[in-house]
């Protein structure tokens, strides 16, 4: 006997048994739609006699040069005499013909495939009988019309237009507007015209024969599946291309009978809202395929409660039994053909990422999944999408078809933003604060200067840079939408305009930022603003919280921050960037007093100056944090980036040089001399600042080692800061954090000078403060010798973007503007490492790290406060090797917790992993 290539849909125990029991694989044999037809029938659910033809079959079809695999043509003979049987109804049979629906199914659902054909089994001989069988002629040459329409453009490929321009013209002929009115007549005269463009187009008669109708259409099934849409889709979707698509045979139950016929779909929950309700709609008179046409008006699900209460009662009944079935929201096809409900199709319905939340939550609540499901059944993308305000589905359909999508960039910070363009950061911030506009900073590039434009800004967008570009950074910090990278972006800061492609946009013009797609449009979108705090969310999260291993804390530099992180579920603050609070308008000359003098005591001044700022800013994180650790990490990057530029300040002096020439009063003669004289020594400072490679030179504990007062400050402004809030009554737990150690006696001098200072602020205030001190892990060297640096550090925190720097000897900011993006485009490099951590270079120093230093201190607090700690793939290697925590942008926060708790639950129960999401 050959090989088992048909299966009736009664025979799904067969195709269980065959592939070894498990679901998925019955789903690889029979494809989603027969294996849930089938399925259907197993447990009772009235559904229409069928029999799918295997994915085998296609995969054996497509690699034997398109001819059909020995014995299944028989197999497909003996399944028809089988639904005959069960009908009563003979194909091909003019006094009692039976019909069918051929529909194609893969595994996956990919809209692309092929399209489905009905009413299979229609000839001039079977139609005459149908009619008399049914007394319906309209019903008969309305199905006969659309098996030519549907086989011609499906089969033959002939262009549906051409088909839809002659009923259009028979609808204005009769002088009705839709289909369903025209008559009998009509349709019998369009079912000629019909056939004759069948042949016009393909050559050869449409085929009478309704055996040789249905080897057409299996073998058209069998060729989408290499067809261009369908192998678009599966690149696009990462969907294997050897799976094959399964052909479903299915007996036709008619919705377009009569007025006690309907057709329609239906979710069994609130695709939108997540709200148990079941949701749908239905057309009287008509067949499945007019539903979603959208070419009649459909009516409410609602209304056919009234209009038919048993059959809904019914419907009910079973769209009920197939979630508990499923465990899982279901989208429904249902036929009503006189008065008998058929199901035609169950499949996971699709949904917003608020229903998703609050149906897994829900159904745990239910009981009909376990709360482990329901957290691995939302991704971190959905809880990202509650962060962020998005773009009405609507508006977004309605601005492409407008042709208002102007470009297409790096969708580097999610949500969607909607401003006018704003071209410097000085203008964005003084529209927004002073004249209460809302605006989109526009530049080519940010730098540490645009921060506060790009603050007060809705969005920001850029034309260069990349992912972790310093407009990305500072984006995602800040939970700015950005789109990033556009280079068809041209900015004309003379004329304040910009050009995409073809269009000019004015500084002032409205403009629609979608950093979820990384997509630009013009003019102004509609948003909706989900809530962070949907209940639904807050419990899941409330339930990966107790699934997961890892801490999640917070990179936060301000109150303001930290009190968001923490009502998003923080848990302490593994970085404050006290760099970050030097740029500040007020304190900046302090700190230019300090690095352009030389006098020690000078110095001094300047840093007491500064002192009393820092001392609150602390004040201000450890009240916001009361309770929690806070790890501050002293002062790192290179002084010059404090101190104007070195071109600036070259053409500064010029303009100076001409205006002094040019001068007509001894007075302003002086004044600008004197001018002269201070640039050109902050210029002589910049000269000596100048190093060749910053990111490797005097920056982090080195320039702690260089100028030791400045540790000192910092020191002191932390533990005044720490006495003061603990005399309020706050609970403080301050942690130090030094930068960029490489050498276990970098942190041995840092360490002495620092708790000399603390002891002497301790005992001053006359409080002991609980207080830790540690290092980050940013060099090789630090990763490789983590069991020598432990011995001076009761903490370690990985900073992944300097590690992932200086192990792949590539500096970011380069890297990201140039050779990068080729490097992922060609995939020399299968990910970018700045984004996600490398597992097998970087990842494998801080799984070393982390086995030295517990070797020493197994109690040994080890986080990871590098960008990688939001990243959801990042956060699964942190739990694998065994960190503390994670430290991530506010916004990351929910994320992370949920991606922890992932990491954790797949860690403990692989198998789980069926269970994600798709
Ligand atoms: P898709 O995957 O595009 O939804 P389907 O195969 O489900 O395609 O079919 C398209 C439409 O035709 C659906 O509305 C479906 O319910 C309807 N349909 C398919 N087979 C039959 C049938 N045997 N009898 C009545 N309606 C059918
Ligand atoms: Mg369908
Ligand atoms: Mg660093």
């Amino acid at each position: 006997m050959s090989k088992k290539w048909v299966y009736l849909f009664s025979e799904v125990d067969q195709a269980e048994k065959y592939v070894g029991g498990q679901w998925e694989d019955v789903r690889g044999l029979l494809g989603g739609k027969g294996a849930n037809l089938a399925e259907m029938v197993r447990i009772g659910v009235p559904v229409p006699a069928g029999f799918t033809i295997t994915t085998e079959a296609c995969n054996t079809y497509l690699a034997s040069g398109e001819t059909f695999p020995e014995g299944m043509w028989e197999q497909v003979l003996l399944a028809v005499k089988n639904l005959e049987k069960d009908s009563g109804k003979k194909f091909g049979d003019p006094k009692k013909p039976l019909l069918v629906s051929c529909r194609s199914g893969a595994k996956f659902s990919m809209p692309g495939m092929m399209d489905t054909i009905l009413n299979i089994g229609l000839n001039d001989e079977t139609a005459v009988g149908l009619v008399e069988l049914t007394g319906n002629e309209h019903f008969v040459y309305d199905s006969f019309r659309r098996l030519i329409q549907m086989f011609g453009s499906v089969v033959k490929g002939v262009p549906d237009e051409v088909f839809e321009e002659i009923i259009s013209k028979y609808r204005s002929r009769a002088r009705v507007k839709t289909d369903a009115e025209l008559t009998a007549e009509d349709l019998k005269e369009l079912t000629e015209e019909f056939k004759q463009i069948f042949r016009r187009y393909t050559t050869i008669s449409f085929p009478s024969d309704p055996y040789e109708q249905l080897k057409m259409a299996t073998d058209a099934v069998f060729k989408s599946w290499n067809g261009k849409r369908a192998v678009d889709y599966r690149n696009a979707s990462a969907i294997p291309h050897d799976l094959g698509t399964a052909v479903n045979i299915v007996a036709m139950v008619f919705g377009n009978l009569g007025d006690d016929c309907v057709t329609g779909v239906a979710l069994t929950r609130n695709g939108t809202t997540g709200e148990s309700q079941i949701e749908g709609d239905y057309l009287k008179n008509a067949q499945g395929e007019d539903v979603v046409a959208g070419i009649r008006q459909t009516m409410d699900l609602s209304e056919l409660r009234q209009e038919m209460p048993n059959i809904y009662a019914e419907f009910e009944q079973i769209v009920k039994q197939l979630e508990k079935h499923y465990r899982e929201m279901q989208d429904v096809e249902f036929t009503v053909e006189s008065g008998k409900l058929w199901m035609l199709q169950t499949r996971s319905g699709k949904r917003t990422a608020q229903a998703a939340v609050r149906i897994a939550v829900e159904m745990a609540e239910e009981k009909l999944i376990t709360k482990q499901e329901a957290v691995l059944r939302i991704t971190p993308e959905q809880v990202d999408f509650f962060l962020h305000p998005q773009f009405e589905r609507k508006a977004i359909a309605a601005a492409k078809s407008e042709g208002a999508l102007l470009a297409t960039g790096l969708n580097v910070s999610p949500g969607a933003a909607v401003g006018i363009v704003a071209f410097d950061a000085d203008l964005a911030e003084m529209w927004t604060k002073e004249e209460d506009k809302k605006v989109i900073m526009v530049r080519p590039e940010t730098k540490p200067d645009d921060v506060h434009g790009m603050l007060a800004a809705q969005g920001i967008l850029t034309s260069r840079g990349g992912r972790t570009s310093h407009a990305a950074l500072v984006a995602r910090q800040f939970g700015k939408p950005a789109v990033v990278g556009v280079s068809e972006l041209e900015i004309d800061i003379n004329k304040r305009h910009m050009i995409i492609n073809d269009d000019t946009i004015k500084e002032g013009d409205w403009i629609s930022l979608d950093g979820t797609a990384g997509e630009v449009y013009s003019g102004q979108l509609k948003t909706v603003v989900p809530d962070i705090m949907d209940p639904w969310l807050i419990k899941l999260l409330s339930w990966a919280d107790k699934f997961r291993r890892l801490g999640v804390w917070t990179n936060a530099d301000n109150p303001d921050d930290a009190q968001r992180a923490r009502t998003y579920g923080a848990e302490g603050i593994g970085l404050c960037r006290t760099e970050h609070m030097f740029f500040e308008a007020r304190r900046l000359p302090y700190l230019h007093k300090m690095i352009m003098s030389d006098l020690p005591i000078e110095r001094r001044e300047a840093l007491d100056a500064l002192l009393p700022f820092q001392r609150d800013d602390f004040a201000g994180l450890f009240r916001a944090m009361d309770g929690l650790p806070v790890i501050t990490r002293l002062i790192d990057p290179p002084l010059h980036e404090f101190l104007p530029d070195h071109m600036e300040l070259n053409h500064d002096l010029t303009d100076l040089k001409i205006r002094i020439k040019h001068a007509d009063t001894l007075e302003k003669v002086d004044t600008l001399l004197q001018q002269i004289n201070e640039k050109a020594l902050v210029l002589k400072r910049v000269e000596s600042l100048h190093e060749s490679n910053p990111m490797l030179g005097l920056r982090g504990v080195r320039l702690g080692i260089q100028i030791p007062e400045l540790t000192t400050m910092q020191v002191r402004a932390i533990f005044e800061a720490a006495c003061m809030v603990t005399k309020e009554g706050v609970e403080v737990h301050p942690e130090i954090m030094i930068p960029l150690t490489s050498h276990v006696n970098e942190l041995k001098v840092q360490r002495e000078i620092l708790e000399v200072e603390a002891k002497k602020v301790m005992r001053e205030q006359g409080i002991e403060i609980d207080y830790k001190f540690g290092t980050m892990i940013e060099i090789p060297r630090a990763a490789l010798t983590a069991h020598q640096l432990v011995e001076h550090a009761q903490f370690f925190s990985f900073g992944t973007n300097d590690l992932t720097q200086t192990t792949f000897g590539m500096s970011r900011d380069d890297a990201e503007a140039g050779f990068l993006i080729r490097y992922l485009r060609t995939r020399i490099l299968p990910e970018n490492p700045f984004a996600t951590i490398d597992r097998d270079g970087v990842g494998q120093l801080m799984a070393l790290a982390v086995k030295k230093a517990r070797s020493i201190n197994p109690e040994l607090e080890f986080g990871i406060c590098g960008e990688h700690a939001g990243d959801p793939q990042s956060i699964s290697f942190c739990h694998e090797i065994g960190l503390t925590y994670v430290s991530c942008s506010p916004y990351r926060v929910p994320v992370a917790r949920l991606a922890a708790a992932h990491a954790a639950l797949l860690d403990k129960n692989p198998a789980m992993k069926n269970r994600l999401a798709k």
